[in-house]
């Protein structure tokens, strides 16, 4: 396989090297006498596949949740719900917090990331992603053209929102609790309604458990297209993952290019039909 300087400038911000790969039958040494070789398995998926998972998701529909907070949430505007979550002590993480942490991006956005819980860069700074995580996911995102920062005309197309499960940071970064999953998930909810994103791409466990209502392991729910209320959802790996197991990105990777195609493969559709 050939990758375009595109695609090689993509997989740099990802912090991968690559090498062309020898299609079937070739022998994996290039003229040069360099291994053809990606630093990484690298695996590409043919465009029908992806125009397939659109067309004919494998859809799981969450259960109905309904958590206090849902209730009270379902219908705040963005103002109203900010607020609700600054003065939240449904669980008991409101005791050891700094401060709740929303949320940020485009409110319009095309994307929307879900990750899990804020961690002790984020309960300083009321941002989410904002430590080495956030800076690979940052990279990650930049790699397809998208940011979280909005330029002064931004195009919604190219914004991202990123909002946790968690709104508040579980004491030494440990797991988020059912009961505190639970307690803000309605928040999390209402922020999908509000910001109406084209693909949410959900991000580790505890944003699979909560939107997709699984506990199957991310490696078997990613690489295909699922639907939460309607929105296509794709699975990957938590940025924390990708830090600790660096081969791995190649399959963060993948499952970028999966939502990519996706969000462009809908769009066609929709501008097919218009
Ligand atoms: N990990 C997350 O899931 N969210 C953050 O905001 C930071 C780290």
């Amino acid at each position: 396989m050939t990758w375009t300087e595109r695609q090689r400038a993509m997989l740099a911000e990802m912090g991968l090297r690559v090498w062309d790969v020898p299609a079937a039958g070739e022998t994996g040494v290039a003229a040069s006498g360099a291994p053809a070789f990606a630093e990484v398995p690298l695996t590409s998926r043919p465009p029908e596949a992806v125009i397939k998972a659109a067309q004919s998701p494998v859809a799981i529909v969450p259960k109905a949740a309904i958590s206090s907070a849902l209730g009270a949430a379902s219908s705040m505007d963005w103002p109203a719900l900010r607020e609700a979550v600054t003065a939240c002590t449904a669980c008991s993480l409101h005791q050891s917090r700094r401060q709740t942490v929303f949320g940020v991006g485009h409110p319009q956005a095309h994307w929307m990331i879900v990750g899990e819980a804020p961690g002790e860069e984020e309960d300083r700074r009321g941002e989410p992603f904002v430590g080495r995580s956030g800076q690979l996911l940052d990279n990650m995102l930049r790699a397809i053209g998208l940011s979280r920062q909005a330029s002064e005309a931004p195009d919604p197309s190219k914004q991202v929102f990123i909002a946790n499960t968690l709104k508040c940071r579980p004491p030494g970064n440990r797991n988020p609790l059912p009961e505190e999953l639970a307690a803000c998930e309605g928040f999390l909810i209402r922020q999908i309604e509000l910001v109406q994103p084209k693909i949410i791409l959900a991000m580790g466990r505890f944003a699979v458990q909560s939107l997709l209502r699984s506990t199957a392991p991310i490696g078997q729910l990613r690489g295909r297209v699922h639907h939460y209320q309607g929105v296509p959802l794709v699975v990957t790996y938590h940025p924390a993952y990708l830090l600790r197991n660096l081969p791995e990105k190649a399959r963060a990777w993948d499952d970028l290019c999966l939502a990519l195609d996706t969000v462009e493969a809908s769009a066609a559709h929709l501008a097919r039909g218009a």
